[in-house]
């Protein structure tokens, strides 16, 4: 009796006091999340996730806010983190294609293969308008580093017998900086490198890399993969089987 007794007393005293104890363990996890995480870096990365996705749509320059955050977020290891695992999902998938012969595979340029880190960390990482003059004297010395997740994808595809094909909107007239460039950083044997010629000009980025794209299904081509840190870069027509998006919070081409 007095030992039901006891168990009563207990399960009267653990009712009352349990309410009590879950909500201190939940204040204990949350309070130290909530010291880390400030409430400016939750929006950022809520921003990004924004601009990642497109649902952010045109935009110009990030918030204002936000400039530590992208330069943390490119100088730190998260950008080479989710570069890496964009490359491992693309060779994932190379790896169940069925070659026909004439197998392609588009690569962009910027933010792609060749990473301007150097010149945005120059420039407040997106938080100025671009400035076209100074962005081409940039890359009239034709120092831009690979991104590394990116060249090793590209020797995989070759190795697997895959044809590279270069689309970027740089002009014409600097195709010799561009190769010189892209040959530095550890890239070559591409088939082909397409820049805006004298007829591309004015022309949205999804139209004119569309149009080029096209012109590589005409030739026969299956575009089994296209990469790319722009939209425009993957969507319109003639668009790969698989588009792979890489990161890029500072700049929007559309
Ligand atoms: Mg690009």
């Amino acid at each position: 009796m007095a030992s039901d007794q006891t168990h009563l007393t207990l399960l009267l005293l653990f009712t009352l006091i349990s309410p009590i104890l879950s909500h201190s363990i939940i204040q204990q996890f949350t309070k130290p999340l909530l010291h880390f995480t400030s409430a400016n870096t939750l929006y950022c990365d809520s921003w990004r996730f924004s601009v990642e996705t497109n649902d952010a749509g045109s935009w110009s320059t990030i918030p204002e806010k936000c400039i530590d955050y992208v330069k943390d977020y490119m100088t730190g290891d998260r950008y080479t983190s989710d570069s890496e695992v964009v490359a491992d999902d693309s060779l994932e998938y190379a790896k169940t294609v069925e070659l026909t012969g004439k197998d392609a595979w588009v690569f962009d340029v910027d933010e792609t293969l060749l990473s301007n880190l150097p010149y945005y960390a120059d420039n407040g990482f997106g938080s100025q308008i671009y400035d076209e003059e100074s962005f081409n004297n940039w890359v009239e010395m034709s120092e831009a580093p690979s991104l590394p997740a990116s060249l090793r994808l590209y020797n995989e595809l070759e190795e697997m017998g895959i044809t590279v094909f270069l689309l970027t909107g740089r002009d014409e007239y600097q195709r010799n900086v561009t190769e010189k460039n892209l040959l530095q950083a550890g890239f070559s044997n591409w088939k082909k490198l397409f820049l805006r010629g004298t007829s591309d000009k004015g022309k949205a980025a999804s139209v004119y890399k569309s149009e080029k794209r096209m012109e590589l299904v005409d030739e026969g081509y299956v575009i089994h993969g296209c990469s790319g840190d722009q939209w425009s870069d993957l969507s319109g027509y003639a668009v790969a089987t698989r588009s792979f998006k890489l990161p890029n919070p500072m700049y929007y081409i559309a």
